[in-house]
């Protein structure tokens, strides 16, 4: 919810000391995280000795839907064989295999969208200091600021979709009560326009108690 970022070695070491199989959701790092795209485990430099059990999905970065686990072959073969969910679901259709696959080259061999997006963050970051909202420190795509008031924070979303800009309202159980909060997602297609644009309406509609 808040764009950070799981501390991945210590999670490896807790694994290690109690003989336990560690599994990373890496969602939304997967095509954004590490140099060439592959997510969280590449930007913490770590293999499946570490990390035995990796799963992503295509419906973020990739953009496409479906998702994957990957692991060495005896935890892959054991999941064809066993895995329930895996077996009695009717398989990803050819066209969506290709749009997949086709996305998969793009982050291969484009990693121009992974820069353009990090500097898109960077700017954010510091534009949102210089309108003084409060933005979290993450260094991802996801950029949350806290509103707190639940009927506060959705009259926001609505008002900055009014002005044309889609931004999620996050409201407890998903997050503490009183912490209610605008959900920014940043992508590749954005342009730093978009990003001064948001801030100042937002700016404009709300000001920060503190
Ligand atoms: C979005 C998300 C999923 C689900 O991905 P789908 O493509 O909708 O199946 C799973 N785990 C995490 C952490 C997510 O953020």
């Amino acid at each position: 919810m808040d764009g950070d970022i799981a501390p991945l070695h210590e999670l490896v070491h807790i694994a290690q000391q109690h003989q336990s199989l560690l599994m990373i959701d890496d969602a939304h790092g997967f095509g954004v995280l590490g140099q060439k795209g592959a997510g969280s485990i590449e930007e913490a430099a770590l293999t499946t000795d570490k990390v035995p059990i990796l799963m992503g999905t295509l419906g973020k970065a990739l953009g496409t839907s479906g998702a994957f686990v990957a692991g060495d072959t005896a935890l892959i073969e054991y999941l064809i064989q066993f895995a329930r969910p895996y077996i009695y679901t009717t398989a990803s259709s050819p066209a969506l295999a290709c749009a997949s696959l086709a996305a998969l080259e793009l982050l291969e061999q484009e990693a121009w969208r992974r820069q353009h997006l990090h500097a898109l963050i960077q700017y954010f970051q510091s534009r949102a200091q210089h309108y003084a909202l409060p933005v979290m420190p993450s260094r991802t795509p996801i950029q949350p600021i806290v509103i707190g008031d639940n009927a506060q924070t959705m009259r926001l979303a609505q008002a900055l979709q009014v002005h044309g800009f889609l931004v999620g309202a996050i409201r407890p159980p998903t997050v503490p009560e009183g912490s209610a909060r605008l959900r920014i997602t940043l992508s590749a297609a954005h342009q730093p326009e978009h990003i001064d644009a948001l801030l100042m309406t937002l700016q404009r509609l709300w000001k920060p108690q503190s």
